[in-house]
């Protein structure tokens, strides 16, 4: 079949592929649908023929040819080599002007060599971020779309009919800069997406072994927060989680299931690319060790015997009152996890000069994405009201929200500690908390000492330029 008619093409149809081009398809585009294995495109067609128009292509000369000019295609393979290989088949088929679309989890950085490679043969290559799971892919996902301006104007009108719309009908995607941005939004997404999960964890097992709940009364709890300003897609589904009754044993699905996290790595690239921009991300650095933690078996084995204290349940009438402080710790530490997020993002645009709307990626997170939350909203007005927000903390509704709540906060993380029950992520937002706001800090000896021992110079509070002093004794 090469009739030109499509409007967009999808090649790699496994669960995310096939989603989207579903999703296209149901919005009344004519989608051409490859696959390297072809009987995943017929068995495509033939299940879900029905939802709109597809073009079945069995070779990539077949795909391209069915594609309208300029032409659209998003390669939906998994990451890394793949999506070379399959650029590397599509690329030569391609003429100047067309656009190819990267909807896998790429590593920024690859997304950046893609498109200076492709660019010099006049073809845009468009990095997209895709989030919402297999589920968001089909209904609406939030999309966030890097590469030129010139690829959006043929692309954004796509992308903006099949992706989920904010509860004010605001499309959950817009242009979020050149080459990578749009892969690198993604991926600090999904590292605040990490930090996320993790607070929530950390709130979940002070419920159980300090106040003392059962999984379904914690179920309960995270529905009444639900309502509140923790009102999110992650709480909603925590509550589903923690609610499940395993059908074998009749225990409670969370007692049954393994407790060591995975992790698919966008997490840690968040990581080491903060490192390397200097950004402190303790939060989400924290719960990215903290699957890390968990998964090592041998090192936990070994420490079995290791003294402390054994978490005790308080009496039940102290647990609601302590019920209200984890959310005060879950609120104040989700504030610092958004805060060192948008602060990478913001590092990111300055290093690469990419020019990223920080108030429209909150706004094209509020759907369709596994950190839409009702507090998206609140990100948004933030930098509405200052577009050059240094940080979410010099926001003044958030500062007076997080200054609310730390006495809260504080004690949760006090009684963690006393009652041994680790709280990294809870204790590294408060710790970043600290930090900013204190007024002097102990760096002032780290440098002292650096320049003890590698003459590595400081500066002076009371002088401009760089000093160094002549340590007595021998070294
Ligand atoms: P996947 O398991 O990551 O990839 C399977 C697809 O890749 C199949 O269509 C497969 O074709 C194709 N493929 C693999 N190697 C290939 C090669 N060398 N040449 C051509 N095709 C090749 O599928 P997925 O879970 O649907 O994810 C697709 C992309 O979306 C990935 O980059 C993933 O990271 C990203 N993503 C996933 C999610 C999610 O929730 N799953 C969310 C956002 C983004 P065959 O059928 O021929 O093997």
């Amino acid at each position: 079949m090469s009739t030109s008619t499509a409007q967009i093409g999808v090649t790699g149809l496994a669960v995310m592929g096939s989603n989207l081009a579903r999703n296209f398809a149901r919005n009344g585009f004519a989608v051409a649908v490859h696959n390297r294995t072809a009987s995943k495109t017929e068995a495509l067609v033939s299940e879900f023929g029905h939802e709109g128009t597809f073009v079945a292509a069995a070779s990539a000369k077949e795909f391209v040819d069915a594609l309208e000019r300029p032409r659209r295609l998003v390669i939906m393979v998994k990451a890394g080599d793949p999506t070379d290989a399959v650029i590397r088949e599509f690329a030569p088929l391609l003429e100047e002007g067309d656009v190819i679309i990267d909807g896998g989890n790429a590593h920024f950085e690859d997304t950046r060599r893609r498109e200076r490679e492709l660019r010099e043969q006049g073809i845009h290559f468009v990095g997209v971020g895709i989030s919402g799971g297999e589920e968001g892919a089909l209904l609406g996902p939030s999309i966030m779309p890097g590469g030129s301006k010139e690829s959006y104007e043929s692309l954004g009108p796509l992308l903006e009919k099949i992706a989920a719309k904010a509860a004010d009908g605001t499309p959950c995607t817009s242009h979020v800069g050149p080459d990578g941005a749009g892969h690198f939004v993604k991926m600090v997404h999904n590292g605040i997406e990490y930090a996320d999960m993790q607070l929530i964890a950390e709130a979940y097992h002070l419920l159980r072994a300090v106040a003392g709940y059962s999984p379904a009364q914690i179920a309960d709890t995270f529905r009444t927060w639900n309502r509140g300003r923790l009102d999110s897609y992650l709480i909603e589904i925590t509550a589903e989680v923690l609610a499940h009754t395993d059908a074998a044993t009749g225990r409670p699905f969370v007692d049954v299931v393994a407790d060591a996290a995975e992790q698919k790595g966008t997490g840690r690239w968040t990581v080491q690319i903060a490192l390397d921009l200097g950004v402190p991300v303790s939060g989400i650095a924290e719960a990215v060790f903290a699957r890390s933690v968990s998964g090592h078996a041998d090192l936990r084995e070994a420490a079995r015997g290791l003294g402390g204290p054994e978490p005790t349940a308080l009496a039940p009438a102290e647990a609601e009152a302590f019920a209200a402080r984890v959310e005060e710790a879950l609120y104040a530490s989700k504030i610092v996890a958004y805060t060192q997020g948008f602060h990478q993002i913001r590092a990111g645009s300055q290093e690469y000069g990419w020019d990223v709307d920080l108030g429209a990626m909150a706004s094209l997170w509020r759907g369709g994405c596994i950190i839409r939350a009702a507090f998206l909203d609140r990100i948004l007005a933030a930098y509405d009201a200052e577009p050059g927000l240094v940080s979410l903390l010099a926001d003044a509704d958030f500062a007076a929200e997080i200054g609310a709540a730390q006495d809260g906060w504080r004690s949760v993380i006090a009684t963690a500690v006393t009652q041994g029950v680790p709280v990294p992520a809870f204790s590294a937002s408060l710790a970043y908390y600290d930090a900013l706001r204190a007024e002097r800090l102990p760096a002032a000896l780290t440098q002292g000492q650096r320049d003890f021992f590698g003459a590595h110079t400081y500066r002076r509070t009371d002088r401009e330029g760089s000093f160094h002093t002549l340590w007595s004794g021998d070294r």
